[in-house]
């Protein structure tokens, strides 16, 4: 699959250049703390560009930008705990599977249907929903993922920094962005094309296909070693293959740069026919985010159809995963009735899985059974600890009943395990909105908007934070501190624009 991964240089070195270009697609200027630190940390200018030398620290603080960037769109970010939960459970089945180890992965959804994958540095996976409904197996899932990882372990980017020149640079950060840019706007993601495809795209086409190459050899190497069936990455990208052709002139601005060769797919094939013949069977999970994405993301009649007929039709446990995605259509046209009986169908099959447990409560809560929701999160959650999406509706059922300080105790103490976690931040400002605790309602709005990097926002929910003057003793320093901070930190920022 071609990568992405080129992105995150040129995105840092264009902010240096002053190209507003990079980001004016997502409107994300907050990236300028990002050249604050790279510059701190001797990320070059481009003349020293040869010299260059990118740190896994810096890897890491570029990816978290750009997920910051990712989380604060929602055209683009795949809102969906469940898929989010899935992705990263496969990712660190795979992860154990990856040769260099040391390195942290975050999985996330992007709502496109396009089929593509991409890695950002320091480990930032993103996978289109389109990915998931195109793979036919959890191998081939697992296939692509795996690539994506092999090029963050291979530390390609960083090796991109220290030999690409400041042209190609450039080149591919236009592409980049013109790519990311299509789903919010695309009258911007066809001017970015136009202005990027000179010739400097070029001079980077055999370097990528070198890492290509690599991450194709590596993702292999994951995707054997993590007990997946190695054809899978084959036929998916056998697929892709056909796909880009489907295009024609109209493939994706990247896809043309990073071609997926002939001579790439049947090396893939060659490793794959040394080994013996390995049936994987998909988990169920696999089988249920599938589901329940083609409800979300695919016309929903016709994804009804094929679901009803899969479902109705199925011999296997996993076949009848397919009730998922049957009940939520269901459940959206407010089928209740509908959407229990999908329930019970899922049930009947033995389908035993935190999404389907989330799905009943779901059900509750659309009748505005609170009580019944809160009572099956809470009895859920214990069965499958590792499930957000079940802790996140737990709260969410507890504020829905006005159960506030259970709401609030819930989101403090999962804040101790997951202090980063923005959605966990907002929760708690819903809580204490119902308490009446104005300072701190705002202070946890602040904190999740700064977890989402929208700095500006931050500041001023921190402002009408301190304002509001409810807070004890404690609570008030507290807004003070990070007051001071959030505020630096845009002022930092604003020079970083001011000097560009
Ligand atoms: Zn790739």
């Amino acid at each position: 699959m071609p990568a992405v991964i080129p992105a995150i240089i040129p995105a840092a070195v264009a902010l240096c250049l002053g190209s507003m270009l990079l980001f004016s697609a997502y409107d994300q200027s907050h990236s300028f703390e990002l050249v604050a630190s790279a510059r701190a940390e001797g990320l070059p200018e481009l003349g020293e560009a040869a010299q260059s030398d990118f740190s896994p620290l810096m890897e890491r603080r570029i990816g978290y930008a750009l997920y910051q960037q990712m989380r604060a769109t929602p055209e683009a970010y795949l809102d969906d705990p469940d898929v989010e939960d899935y992705l990263n459970a496969l990712v660190r089945k795979l992860t154990r599977g990856v040769p260099s180890g040391n390195v942290d992965f975050t999985a996330f959804g992007v709502r496109d249907n396009s089929l593509n994958a991409f890695a950002w540095p320091g480990g930032y996976i993103g996978v289109n929903s389109g990915t998931v409904l195109a793979a036919q197996s959890e191998s081939e899932l697992a296939g692509v993922l795996s690539h994506e990882m092999a090029h963050v372990a291979q530390h390609h980017i960083a090796r991109m920094v220290s030999t690409q020149n400041r042209d190609s640079w450039v080149q591919i950060a236009t592409l980049i962005v013109a790519v990311l840019a299509a789903r919010s706007n695309p009258q911007a993601s066809q001017a970015a094309i136009m202005g990027g495809s000179a010739a400097g795209i070029q001079n980077q086409l055999n370097f990528t296909r070198d890492f290509e190459r690599e991450a194709d050899r590596v993702g292999f190497q994951i995707l054997e070693n993590s007990g997946f069936d190695v054809r899978g990455m084959v036929g998916f990208f056998e697929r892709l293959q056909k796909s880009v052709r489907l295009y024609e002139n109209n493939a994706p601005a990247y896809l043309l740069t990073h071609p997926l060769t002939t001579e790439r797919i049947s090396d893939m094939d060659n490793r794959a026919q040394q080994r013996p013949y390995k049936q994987v069977a998909d988990s169920i999970e696999f089988r249920l985010v599938r589901a329940k994405l083609a409800i979300d993301m695919e016309p929903r009649d016709v994804s009804m159809r094929t679901l009803e007929a899969t479902a109705r039709n199925a011999r296997t446990k996993v076949d009848a995963a397919a009730w998922i995605g049957v009940g939520y259509g269901r459940l959206r046209a407010r089928d209740v009735a509908g959407a229990n009986e999908a329930l019970t169908q899922l049930q009947r099959n033995g389908i035993n899985a935190s999404m389907v447990d989330h799905f009943a409560a779901e059900i509750q809560a659309a009748q505005g059974r609170w009580d019944d929701a809160i009572r099956m999160y809470q009895k859920s959650a214990q069965r499958f600890p590792a499930a957000h999406s079940l802790r996140y509706g737990l709260i969410d059922a507890q504020l829905q009943a006005h159960r506030a300080p259970d709401a609030l105790n819930g989101a403090t103490e999962q804040l101790k395990l997951y202090p980063r976690d923005d959605r966990l931040h907002e929760l708690q400002a819903r809580a204490y909105a119902q308490l009446g605790k104005i300072a701190s309602q705002h202070r946890a709005t602040a904190e999740a908007y700064a977890l989402r990097g929208q700095l500006h926002e931050a500041v001023e929910q921190m402002e009408y934070a301190q304002r509001a003057k409810d807070g004890d003793f404690y609570e008030s320093s507290r807004i003070d501190a990070r007051l001071r901070e959030l505020r630096q930190q845009l002022v930092d920022e604003r020079k970083q624009q001011g000097l560009n």
